[in-house]
């Protein structure tokens, strides 16, 4: 593998050309959202991305209509030159569009279809987040028309995003595979996010109760009566010794519904977590098995 840098697409003019390139030449074509401000977890989408397609676009798009008004749009970090650094040898090409490029004419143009996320929209991540998913879904059709892409890559550690883009492909684009790769970690366990860069040293040693919470939970259900109620119950008791830590939500949720899981369940749930430490807001996710 060479370590040259990802050619950079500035427009959407750009990147028609990139693409009608690559499909001229009968090559499948991998799109890796993102919002930049890229780690090694982004990177390990890219790995994934080149086991299952010969071309492979990086997004880097802070998009603007899945923050809220309260939100972090105008402090989430941009990095485009080390993102382009980061994807040496790895990614093609890095579409890094203007909001013109991605909303011609505005978000609210007729030409831009909106989508709405429904009941589940409005839950956990939706309910602390208002018309988050509803903006997560228009950027990400947007992204698929503009790019054309064979496979989408998304982290597991959005598992409720993960959740609506696979329902959005099979709903609306039937001819693309979603790859939805685990999440990674630094070697204390904390799912990477480029919002750690906020934490401090302290702020960090705190975060490591959300995967600890995952893990006690984890280990509840796999004991002899291990419930669903029994594992949210120990997850609780974690976040309960834990006072700098803000807990948002916990829960156990079916990976089919994204809705939580009652005792008595068999299968395999998706725990999920998000809690703020100092002013920085985390998530994690992890499966647990109810036998
Ligand atoms: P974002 O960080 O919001 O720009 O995320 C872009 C993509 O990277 C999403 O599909 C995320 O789920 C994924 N992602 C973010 N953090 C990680 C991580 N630690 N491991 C794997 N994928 C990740």
């Amino acid at each position: 593998m060479t370590s040259t840098e990802p050619v950079v697409l500035n427009s959407a003019n750009e990147l028609a050309e990139f693409v009608q390139s690559a499909h001229a030449l009968k090559k499948t074509v991998a799109l890796v959202p993102t919002m930049g401000a890229l780690h090694s977890g982004h990177r390990a989408l890219v790995t994934a991305a080149q086991e299952v397609a010969d071309v492979i676009i990086v997004s880097d798009f802070v998009n603007p209509t899945q923050f809220g008004p309260n939100e972090d749009f105008d402090r989430y970090p941009r990095t485009l030159d080390a993102d382009v650094h980061l994807l040496a040898g790895a990614a093609d090409a890095v579409f890094a569009p203007s909001v013109e490029d991605v909303y011609p004419g505005g978000v609210e143009s007729g030409s831009i279809r909106q989508f709405s996320s429904g009941p589940v929209g409005e839950t956990f991540e939706g309910a602390a987040r208002p018309g988050h998913f509803d903006g997560m879904l228009t950027v990400v059709a947007r992204l698929f028309d503009l790019a054309q892409p064979d496979v989408a890559i998304f982290g597991e550690k959005d598992a409720q995003q993960a959740f609506f883009v696979d329902k959005l492909i099979r709903d609306d684009y039937p001819h693309m595979r979603l790859l939805v790769v685990p999440t990674v970690r630094d070697e204390f366990g904390l799912a990477l996010s480029s919002r750690n860069r906020y934490l401090s040293d302290e702020d960090r040693e705190q975060a490591l109760v959300l995967p600890r919470a995952l893990s006690v939970a984890a280990e509840t259900a796999s004991r002899e009566g291990g419930t669903p109620s029994a594992a949210r119950q120990a997850a609780m008791s974690v976040f309960e010794a834990a006072p700098l830590v803000r807990l948002e939500y916990f829960d156990l949720v079916s990976p089919e519904t994204f809705e939580p899981v009652a005792d008595g369940f068999v299968g395999t749930a998706t725990a999920i977590v998000a809690a703020k430490v100092g002013t920085t807001r985390l998530l994690d996710t992890r499966k647990i098995d109810f036998r």
